[in-house]
């Protein structure tokens, strides 16, 4: 029923705003983003903007989870961490691209629904967590790839310690004024960062 609005979304917002990565594109068209948003935004749930999926929360913006994902270049093989589970959308596109996604979610409520909801809708490379993403998820690290969908103050520390050598972090980093910044560890453990955008995500709020 909403795959012509499904590949409207992918053809106008994600290729006509220059998204090329076909693993990107493939994964994001194999996820029903109207079965993460409320009853009531069902019949807007591909428009390209964040929606409200309450507890003061939201489902990112199609635009730029895909660019998020075309900046981490994840691997078929890669274990990825992700911080801000939410309406559980992105765990589910992540579950396409990786081998074994793992998502921590700060708000029992939105854990619980996240849970229940990536369960029915059959992703098994999935664990989701309860607890404060600040402290990561040190039983399964390290990881090849870690994304934050909400905004620290600065990159937290154990999420640093916990990305494996060679591995890419994105998080969108700041207080009003946020800008997305994608830090990686080369083999020998050595940090380099880069400053991509301007971007305006929740915050990450601590526990
Ligand atoms: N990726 C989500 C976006 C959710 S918005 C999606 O696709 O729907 C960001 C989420 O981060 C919210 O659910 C919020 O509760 C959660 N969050 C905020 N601070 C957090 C923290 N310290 N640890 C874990 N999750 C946190």
């Amino acid at each position: 029923m909403f795959e012509s609005e499904k590949s409207k979304m992918i053809k106008d917002h994600l290729i006509g705003r220059g998204i090329r990565d076909a693993r990107v594109l493939k994964a994001m068209s194999s996820v029903p983003r109207e079965k993460f948003v409320r009853e009531r935004d069902k019949l807007i749930s591909y428009a390209d903007t964040p929606l409200s999926i309450g507890w003061g929360q939201t489902i990112s913006q199609p635009y730029i989870v895909a660019y998020m994902l075309e900046v981490l270049d994840i691997e078929k093989e890669n274990r990825v961490l992700e911080i801000g589970t939410g309406s559980g959308y992105e765990a589910a596109i992540l579950s396409r691209l990786a081998k074994e996604v793992v998502t921590v979610e700060i708000v029992e409520e939105l854990y619980k629904d996240g849970k229940r909801k990536l369960e029915n809708l059959g992703y098994e490379n999935i664990e989701v967590v309860s607890g404060d993403g600040y402290r990561g998820y040190k039983k399964k690290a390290p990881y090849d790839r870690i994304i934050l969908s909400a905004a620290p103050t600065d990159i937290p520390e154990n999420l640093v310690d916990q990305l494996a050598a060679k591995g890419k972090l994105i998080a969108p980093v700041g207080g009003i004024f946020q800008e997305l910044i994608l830090l990686e560890k080369d083999e020998f453990g050595k940090i380099s960062k880069k400053r991509l955008l301007p971007v305006r995500f929740v915050p990450m709020v601590r526990e």
